[in-house]
């Protein structure tokens, strides 16, 4: 994890998504606003478990494999609440998109809200809301927002114009002041104490980084406690959309620019 100062404001600036959690652990509790690709809700220590049971029960040690994962997840957390283990040590066995339950989990975060591309129609983890999915809301701490086109498009199938439309207004203030609007609907006080959380991936055009109007997201910038910024290179690769050329230094260096001129 590197440590930035960009005009007085902090950036913690990491390879792995997950890796935020050394930052976040020095946190009282805030709210996380994050920027992604992904909604990367998946419950903690998913991978880790599923294997290290897998291991277990053909070693004969165990049986019932999902029981089995369940002691073993609650395991890793208890450890980490006891101070038996530490933060990087848990990021050991986390991959870079379960970071998010864990936080939540141990009460390091109190409520997360993730801006994403990619929707999910469902979750199999209890703690993650998917709003305008089809359950009701009970008071789950991970709110995942994952709008199929930019606000106002009326088209009933979002076309390839809408993906570039969509990924070149990633930062514009008709889409950011939705997704604000949507995160005080269930939390009034969510910006009085957040994080502001970016994976480089949600950039997945040059136009994206050079906003019409992106007010709202300097003030996003300005009033958050601190910034994590996870520079994720494969996802980046992976995301972009055709005829881009954008990496996560490219988007780095244009996010601190952003970061420069929105503390002024
Ligand atoms: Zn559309």
């Amino acid at each position: 994890m590197k440590k930035i100062s960009v005009n007085k404001k902090t950036l913690y600036v990491v390879e792995s998504h997950n890796q935020v959690l050394e930052a976040w652990e020095s946190c009282t509790r805030q709210n996380v606003f994050s920027l992604d690709f992904h909604t990367d809700s998946r419950e903690a220590f998913q991978n880790y478990s599923y294997w290290k049971a897998d291991s277990e029960i053909k070693s004969g040690l165990y049986r019932d494999h999902e029981k089995r994962k369940k002691e073993i997840i609650d395991q890793k957390i208890n450890q980490y609440l006891e101070k038996e283990i530490t933060i990087k040590q848990i990021n050991d066995n986390l991959k870079n998109d379960e970071h998010l339950d864990f936080s939540v989990r141990v009460d390091m975060i109190d409520t997360v809200f993730i801006l994403s591309k990619n929707s999910n129609a469902s979750s199999s983890n209890p703690n993650v809301y998917i709003i305008d999915g089809r359950n009701n809301y009970r008071n789950q701490r991970i709110l995942e927002y994952s709008p199929p086109c930019i606000p106002g498009c009326e088209k009933s199938i979002h076309d390839e114009k809408c993906r570039y439309m969509r990924a070149d207004s990633s930062l514009e203030d008709f889409v950011l002041d939705t997704a604000i609007a949507r995160a005080k609907n269930f939390k009034s006080s969510f910006f009085e104490n957040y994080i502001l959380d970016i994976d480089c991936d949600f950039f997945n055009t040059e136009k994206s980084l050079y906003p019409e109007n992106f007010e709202t997201f300097k003030k996003l910038i300005r009033e958050s406690d601190f910034i994590t910024i996870a520079l994720e290179p494969e996802c980046v690769k992976i995301c972009l959309l055709e005829g881009c050329r954008l990496n996560s230094e490219i988007i780095l260096s244009r996010l601190i620019t952003i970061i420069e001129e929105s503390q002024i």
